[in-house]
């Protein structure tokens, strides 16, 4: 995708993702916090699945559960924070600058 500036149509354009970043950061943040949530949940039911199985089985059952469990949350917050940072950076934020005349714009 080519930008052009709005005002003076230069192609010449910096742009800047600030907010996809801190959004993707904060994603993941809030990601891995309910997965860690939801993998105790799934921790405690690898447990009970486990207590069947034995001492062993409780420990396995509650550790695969919580790893699986924070994995999925953190990717899954990742992604929507990148989604939300991007919507920021198209609606929100000037984000593109112009080289040549120095006005700012956002995406078109
Ligand atoms: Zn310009």
């Amino acid at each position: 995708m080519s930008l052009q500036c709005p005002l003076c149509h230069s192609p010449k354009i910096a742009s800047f993702h600030h907010a996809m970043k801190v959004g993707a950061a904060i994603g993941t943040v809030g990601g891995v916090a309910r997965g860690v949530s939801a993998a105790l949940a799934s921790g405690q039911a690898g447990a009970a699945l486990g207590a069947l199985a034995g001492p062993v089985g409780i420990t396995l059952g509650s550790l695969s559960g919580t790893i699986l469990g924070g994995l999925a949350g953190g990717a899954g917050g990742c992604a929507l924070g990148a989604q939300l940072g991007e919507s920021l950076d198209r609606h929100v934020l000037a984000n593109n600058l112009c080289l040549l005349c120095g006005h700012r714009f956002n995406l078109a």
